[in-house]
């Protein structure tokens, strides 16, 4: 079958792919079709957080998928509640609403902020307020919640309740603040999409102080910041803060679709029967490939990431045609002199893929790619920056 054209005729054309056909990996290699190998340092927009084909998440899913690959949430099963109690141990958060997407577990901290919001203050406040070049997805209430114009063009109106206020700007959050009657406020600390760009410090401990004094809830977008790739567990935990309602998804599962909601003190018990559901929701075999992600993301594994990190800052920080070295842990952005499409393709040609974000080139490796393909794909994008 010719893969491209096929495609091209049934698929629907919301992505623009580059014209490679990758037809198996292992870890934080791939191949294509002719047998072309690439180093993936782009993990499936974060989503592969140990490679591809791992052998420990490979057994974690085949065991389940031998045992119940599905069971509707009006019954126990076991992997759902192992990897919520893994979860709340690792985050400081209390309980778990499991989904299938970031999007959908963005739906779900929005709908929490607004059920805590109406039942405390009233419910006229709904309104949650988030960044400007923020990413929070694509169904028409997270589309809302996005701060990039350009999304929302010709899927009008989206939810209403949403307003954007510019990053690490306290002023603006505060004026909005006293300006509108605040559910929520949601944002991630490190914009992904929006540029790989790490929020100031003191503005995330400013507006986490805000939140709590005026008992706003504070979601954080940890969808693809989250479970290790910043080099903590969650990437507010290198903030020093703890919020209300953390969103995650990408990498939580190891490349299974999977989101969570996770629920902090302030709205553990937020959610009644009925109030929100998801029928594949908590399905065993995303959440047991999930724990077994979840269950090595030690300090030992946390300590690499960093250090990884460390090594990426430092060598392309200084390598020529490269301007700026972005983000945290293992989610870089790297403003390029040449134009970041450019790079990409260059690199994909030298057998490295990429990412891009904004105007920059985006690097989303495995959190436990191996330091020599790390250090090969490293001075494979410094080549191609030059
Ligand atoms: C990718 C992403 C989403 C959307 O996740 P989907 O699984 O595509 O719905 C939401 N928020 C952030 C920060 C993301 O990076």
């Amino acid at each position: 079958m010719d893969i491209f054209s096929t495609d091209q005729k049934y698929i629907a054309s919301t992505y623009k792919r580059f014209p490679v056909a990758i037809s198996h990996g292992k870890g934080s290699e791939v191949w294509d079709f002719d047998g072309k190998r690439y180093i993936d340092m782009g993990s499936g927009i974060g989503v592969t957080a140990f490679g591809i084909a791992d052998e420990i998440w490979q057994q974690a899913v085949t065991e389940q998928i031998g045992k119940v690959q599905h069971m509707s949430n009006l019954y126990y099963t076991e992997p759902c509640v192992k990897l919520a109690k893994l979860l709340c141990e690792k985050s400081g958060m209390k309980k778990v609403f499991f989904g299938n997407s970031g999007a959908e577990a963005n739906e779900g901290a929005i709908k929490a902020a607004r059920k805590y919001a109406a039942e405390k203050k009233g419910s006229d406040y709904y309104t949650i307020i988030t960044l400007e070049n923020s990413f929070h997805g694509r169904t028409l209430t997270t589309l809302a919640a996005t701060g990039q114009e350009h999304f929302h063009q010709l899927f009008q109106p989206l939810t209403p309740g949403f307003i954007h206020v510019p990053a690490n700007d306290l002023d603006a959050m505060k004026k909005a603040v006293g300006e509108h009657k605040i559910a929520g406020i949601m944002m991630e600390v490190i914009q992904g999409e929006g540029g790989v760009k790490a929020l100031d410090e003191a503005y995330v401990k400013a507006v986490a102080e805000l939140c709590s004094s005026e008992d706003i809830v504070l979601i954080i977008d940890e969808v693809q910041s989250g479970n290790g790739r910043s080099g903590a567990m969650y990437a507010y935990q290198n903030y020093g803060i703890l919020p209300d309602v953390v969103s995650t998804a990408k990498g939580l599962a190891g490349g299974l679709p999977i989101g969570a909601v996770l629920l902090g003190e302030k709205v553990q018990n937020i959610f009644s029967y009925g109030d929100h559901g998801s029928t594949f929701g908590g399905n065993p075999v995303s959440c047991a490939a999930a724990v077994s992600i979840v269950e090595r993301i030690d300090d030992a594994l946390l300590a690499e990431v960093r250090e990884k990190s460390a090594y990426l800052f430092e060598t392309l920080g200084k390598a020529e045609g490269i301007r700026e070295v972005s983000g945290m842990g293992l989610m870089i952005g790297l403003t390029t002199e040449k134009p970041a499409g450019e790079v990409l393709a260059e690199c994909m040609k030298r057998g490295v893929l990429c990412l891009t974000a904004k105007d920059k080139l985006r690097l989303l490796p495995a959190i436990n790619i191996p330091m020599p393909v790390l250090k090969e794909a490293a001075e494979i994008i410094a080549e191609a920056c030059r």
